[in-house]
């Protein structure tokens, strides 16, 4: 046994029997853009401590190498005396504490870019996901984290998913990294809405609320959140929070939470305008069941590292658009005609393009590293989008498993049995085979034809397929009932 692998032993063996902790706490200088972190290391076991930042946030599928915007990374005692520290690779900073079992961790971090993903500081607020601010240590993404802030002069409110600490204000607690990162911030002096509904508290923080009060927001958004709870059999939640930002683009799902840009007022434009809006929401809504917990076994626990490869985020993805318009329609706010108007759009999209017949669902999920949010010239002539297609064969699956089961079974059971098995049961996400197999286990036989539109660019039979649910489709794409 050499010296090196003794001390790892050693470390090992400490590590396995007590955490660190590590305390953070934020201010902000919003004229300049800049978060200032301090945080405190407490019981550190080892002599060499490795600090990494993520490079990637998940359900973004693009490395966003977020170190970039670090700037003067420094570490002292608690005496002020400076420790050293050497960058390791883009994303790590290797502390060398010795003895030191507790050490403080300075640096800033630039936060100007406009993005559902990145942390923005101006005077008039503070949009701060996890990704690009905190470290955790390596090896060790358990550790329970403090989180204390401090708002700028003249910000009120602090909303987030995280958990306040009761009787320290401003102060909050994650159980590990997973938790901390999935946890956004938004801090200001947005409108803050509370709403307690069916026994879970639900908070509203709207940064450009002008309009509200003229809108049915709120009463449209308990009845869709009523019926993913009635379709999915429970709430895995005590509180959540829609941080709903200003004008932008895009949205971000977590466990507890979503981070959605808005039009900039609710005052739409047209009532298509609000009901894009109200799916958009409810998307990233039933993300809270599809993806952070029925989801492919690639994602999570996470590695912040690098990408992370999965066939399957046309289930997280393609089968969330179906149920988006699925909660939105069974909320009694969106007609029949207006949901088979927003498959025939996709259907059109992804027919008209020569994409389909180059690059498979399957394909697209796993590629997305290299596609998503690109502007490559040639991107429609090779590639799919599963946002398109992926919903397309959600309602093929969904009326097909209606088919072979005399309308007892349909696609909602597939997610009922991967919540319950998987993500409750076993803890885990789903292999593909997996997928399937569920999908089997419902419809009563192999969904083998459908499969195939998923794993290859096999041209779909619309007439056919749509036909058992009484749906017809003309030569433009259109979808209509006979009562049209
Ligand atoms: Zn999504």
């Amino acid at each position: 046994m050499n010296k090196l692998f003794a001390f790892l032993i050693i470390c090992w063996l400490s590590i396995s029997s007590y955490a660190s902790e590590l305390a953070y706490h934020i201010s902000f200088a919003p004229e300049s853009h800049y978060i200032h972190v301090n945080l405190t290391l407490n019981d550190l076991k080892c002599e060499q401590t490795l600090l990494k930042m993520p490079v990637w946030a998940p359900g973004y599928y693009q490395i966003k190498d977020y170190p970039r915007n670090l700037a003067d990374f420094a570490v002292t005692d608690t005496d002020g005396q400076p420790i050293q520290w050497e960058k390791q690779g883009k994303s790590g900073w290797l502390v060398r504490n010795g003895k030191q079992r507790k050490v403080i961790v300075t640096y800033r971090v630039y936060a100007h870019k406009q993005d559902v993903c990145e942390a923005k500081v101006d005077p008039e607020r503070a949009f701060m996901p996890g990704n690009g601010v905190f470290m955790y240590i390596d090896g060790e993404k358990e550790n329970p984290i403090t989180v204390h802030i401090q708002p700028a002069e003249g910000w009120a409110h602090i909303s987030t998913g995280m958990e306040a600490v009761t009787g320290s204000p401003f102060t909050y607690r994650a159980k590990d990294a997973d938790e901390l990162y999935d946890c956004p911030f938004l801090i200001g002096n947005h409108l803050v809405v509370k709403k307690l509904w069916e026994g879970h508290e639900y908070e509203f923080a709207i940064e450009t609320p002008d309009g509200i009060e003229e809108t049915t927001f709120f009463d449209d958004i308990r009845k869709i959140v009523a019926e993913a709870t009635k379709l999915m059999g429970e709430v895995p939640y005590s509180r959540y929070c829609f941080l709903l930002l200003g004008q932008g683009q895009g949205g971000l799902e977590h466990a507890n939470s979503q981070a959605s840009f808005t039009d900039g007022s609710f005052r739409f434009q047209s009532r298509s305008h609000y009901l894009r809006f109200l799916y958009f929401i409810a998307h990233e809504y039933f993300h809270l069941y599809n993806v952070k917990r029925i989801r492919p076994i690639e994602l999570g626990p996470f590695d912040y590292d690098r990408e992370v490869f999965t066939a399957m985020l046309w289930v997280s993805e393609g089968i969330n658009m179906h149920f988006e318009t699925e909660l939105v329609r069974r909320a009694g706010l969106a007609s029949d005609e207006e949901v088979l108007d927003k498959m025939s759009g996709f259907i059109r999209r992804v027919e008209t393009q020569e994409g389909h017949k180059h690059m498979s669902l399957r394909q697209s999920s796993y590629d997305i590293w290299l596609n998503f949010l690109t502007d490559n010239e040639n991107e429609d002539d090779v590639c799919i989008n599963y946002y398109f297609k992926g919903p397309i064969v959600a309602l093929l699956m969904d009326i097909e498993i209606r088919r072979l089961t005399d309308n007892r079974k349909s696609l909602d059971d597939v997610m009922r049995l991967l919540y319950y098995s998987y993500y409750k049961e076993k803890g885990r996400g789903f292999t593909e085979e997996e997928f399937w197999k569920v999908c089997h286990e419902v419809a009563g036989t192999e969904l083998t034809e459908m499969r195939r539109y998923v794993d290859t660019t096999t041209e779909i039979d619309y007439p056919r397929h749509l036909a058992p649910a009484g749906i017809r489709i003309d030569e433009e794409y259109r979808l209509s009932t006979p009562k049209q």
